[in-house]
């Protein structure tokens, strides 16, 4: 069967690059997968995170996900410190995966920054953690933005080595050859990688200290609007053609964030707008976002305002979670041979 994991960090500030890279396509996914969306609190404590903002970030982004559309009740969400078999497994994953494998990867080099002797040792297993969410669950899609396709590609992997490690082991337990099924990254459409407002080169992001560098869920038209016009870009008016918009980063990324609320391509963005000076393209940026998000920051701001009935969303979820995690999770024990009670 075909099932979607999927998870966003409580790490603050969720912003619009989360909306369409992530939450958007979960909810879209909804009527062709069954689908598993985790609040990865696990992934946020990698760096430090203050306890009360924390516990606020991660109902934050339970009732991003509703707001948003996903149904908890015909799918599942929860938060995964509430399941422990994604710590469990990481750890088996922790002596799968190689150090070179991990030493491969960008997202530690680039959040460790120069310090990487004080980074976390969570920051550096991180790959390893995600892929024990995805495959506690074995799910076959995993919808992300591009900046996690490294992520998914070690997951693969260690999947793939787990399987061909353990493959006598797995065929006396009687399991399917491919124990592990390597999962698919999802990485599509005009919003992959959405770009700081203020750097065409940086992917809008939580971390990122400017706040114009992002608009967040959280924002009210006003601000949607200030951010928007103050997004940096070049003199000239928008291109005709998508060839034209590869050489002009903040062009293509406003362009592309316009085709994504839209639900359309960046050709159909530039059919519509193509020679538009960018005042008056970004008055209509305004408005479609304003139009877009403001249901969602409203439904989100109603939910977190009960915040026992978002604890009572994900306590649901983790139950559901845990029951298909600890299957997962039994068997891998006596795959690896493990004495279970
Ligand atoms: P942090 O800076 O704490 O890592 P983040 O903004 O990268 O925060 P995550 O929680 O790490 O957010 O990622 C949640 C999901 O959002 C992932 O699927 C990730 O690929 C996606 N995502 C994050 N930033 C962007 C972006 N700029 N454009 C598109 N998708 C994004
Ligand atoms: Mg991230």
């Amino acid at each position: 069967s075909q099932r979607v994991f999927s998870g966003v960090q409580p790490t603050g500030n969720l912003h619009l690059g989360n909306y369409l890279g992530a939450i958007k396509r979960f909810v879209e996914l909804q009527d062709r997968f069954e689908c598993i969306y985790c609040v990865v609190d696990l992934h946020a404590i990698t760096v430090w995170q203050d306890p009360v903002e924390l516990k606020k970030s991660i109902r934050e982004v339970a009732a991003a996900f509703l707001a948003a559309g996903v149904d908890g009740d015909r799918h599942i969400v929860f938060n995964q410190s509430q399941v422990s078999v994604h710590a469990e497994l990481a750890w088996v994953l922790n002596c799968v995966a190689r150090l070179g494998w991990l030493n491969r990867m960008t997202q530690f080099k680039e959040k460790a920054g120069k310090d990487r002797e004080n980074a976390s040792v969570g920051l550096y297993v991180y790959p390893d953690l995600m892929a024990a969410d995805i495959l506690a669950y074995r799910a076959t899609h995993v919808p992300v933005g591009e900046d996690q396709k490294q992520h998914l590609e070690l997951a693969r992997d260690i999947a793939q080595k787990f399987n061909n490690d353990f493959s006598q082991s797995i065929a006396t337990n009687g399991f399917e050859e491919k124990f592990f099924p390597l999962p698919e990254p999802l990485i599509a459409g005009p919003a992959t990688r959405v770009m700081s407002l203020r750097d065409g080169s940086k992917k809008m992001s939580k971390s990122e200290p400017s706040d114009a560098s992002r608009i967040n869920l959280t924002d009210d038209a006003d601000q949607i609007a200030n951010k928007i016009r103050r997004a940096k870009t070049d003199p000239f008016p928008l291109p005709e053609t998508v060839e034209a918009l590869k050489a002009r980063p903040e062009a293509d990324n406003l362009v592309g964030i316009y085709a994504a609320l839209a639900d359309t391509d960046a050709a159909g963005v530039l059919d519509a707008h193509g020679g538009a000076q960018f005042s008056q393209f970004k008055q209509a940026l305004v408005d479609l976002t304003v139009e877009k998000l403001a249901p969602i920051t409203a439904e989100m701001k109603r939910l977190v305002a009960d915040p026992a009935h978002i604890d009572a969303t994900l306590a649901k979820g983790a139950e559901r979670a845990e029951t298909i995690a600890r299957e997962t999770m039994n068997a891998v024990k006596d795959i690896v041979g493990f004495v279970r009670r």
